[in-house]
């Protein structure tokens, strides 16, 4: 790794990115995602130094279970999206993947039409790191991808864990692939996650499956109906498609397409927008502080003694607590 960033002046990557160089959007998206202090200080320089250029994209989350056909529908959606003259980014997150091996979305070829199609840039990204470092460096790399031109963000995870919940709080539109004829529960699909969707896909809609894709979108339909009415004023909808027939991948487009005149005319985009924002500084803030308390050797010794404390003496917790963090506050 250490040729690659031969270059750590934030102006080389500022003017690279505002200027369209993938290349060099690869490399900053690298940095924000390193975990090391130097790279973590430059990239920090780089975010600064686009962010007025950022902004002005539609940001999609995309997940599903393993096999549900992800790839395979952002292959085919992905190039309804392009021919409407967007620039496409796609940002594959795997929590699942180490540094090694043992990825969900990596182990195998993906995309491959669209991967070689100018107006679209493809990023995996392997993480193994926490999930408020993975919302972090997802975040960040969406507004590098904005800086660099991209205007359609797809950001694509694995319904299996936590990163949909956090790839929901950084994306405008939320997208849930499901499979006909399998429970909720066989897909792992947690009802916390129903509730995220703005619209659900059955994908897979074709040949002898079809019916079988329609009956679920009806009890998707029911099911999302039974939910409490979103804030944006969009009721959630529920599609079938088929990404290998070209199916209902146009409608997929024109309800987001719907969507934007309504949350653009109520307001919406941009309070949610807003709300992000803050929403992802409270959390931050609240794991600094967590973490700066916590790494504190003094800290970290009296926590020890109260918990070996002989069980004879009597202890307060809540003045205790309260006590060490007046301490800590007041050096
Ligand atoms: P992912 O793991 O969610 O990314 O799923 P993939 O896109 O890799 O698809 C898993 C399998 O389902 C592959 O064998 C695909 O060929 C198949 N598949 C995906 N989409 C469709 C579809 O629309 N129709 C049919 N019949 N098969 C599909």
């Amino acid at each position: 790794m250490g040729q690659i960033f031969n270059n750590l002046d934030p102006r080389f990557y500022i003017e690279g990115i505002l200027g369209g160089d993938r290349t060099i959007l690869s490399r900053a998206i690298t940095l924000v995602e390193s975990q090391n202090e130097t790279h973590q200080t430059v990239a920090q320089k780089i975010v600064e130094g686009i962010l007025a250029s950022s902004g002005k994209s539609f940001r999609l989350g995309i997940t599903g279970v393993p096999g549900v056909g992800k790839s395979t529908f952002i292959e085919s959606f992905g190039k309804a999206v392009v021919s409407k003259g967007h620039q496409l980014a796609v940002l594959a997150v795997d929590p699942s993947s180490t540094k090694s091996k043992g990825s969900i979305l990596g182990d195998k070829t993906r995309m491959e039409t669209l991967s070689v199609d100018k107006n679209v840039f493809i990023r995996p990204s392997p993480s193994s790191g926490t999930l408020g470092g993975v919302t972090k460096a997802t975040y960040e790399s969406i507004l590098l991808c904005e800086a660099a031109g991209f205007d359609f963000i797809i950001v694509e995870t694995v319904g299996v864990g936590q990163s949909e919940v956090a790839v929901s709080k950084i994306t405008d539109f939320f997208l849930l692939l499901m499979l006909a004829g399998a429970g909720d529960e066989l897909q792992g699909i947690k009802r916390g996650i129903m509730e995220m969707a703005d619209a659900v896909v059955v994908t897979k809609a074709d040949g002898g499956n079809l019916e079988k894709a329609k009956a679920a979108r009806s009890e998707y339909a029911h099911a999302v109906h039974l939910l409490q009415a979103p804030e944006s004023g969009w009721p959630v909808r529920s599609l079938v498609a088929s990404s290998i027939d070209n199916t209902g991948i146009s409608d997929v487009y024109s309800m987001i397409e719907e969507y934007l005149r309504l949350v653009n005319t109520n307001g919406y985009f941009l309070m949610k927008r807003r709300k992000q924002q803050v929403d992802l500084f409270l959390n931050t803030l609240e794991s600094l502080l967590k973490q700066r308390f916590y790494s504190d050797a003094e800290v970290r010794n009296k926590i020890e003694n109260l918990k070996n404390l002989d069980a004879n003496v009597q202890l307060l917790p809540f003045s205790a607590a309260k006590d060490l963090v007046d301490r800590f506050f007041k050096t």
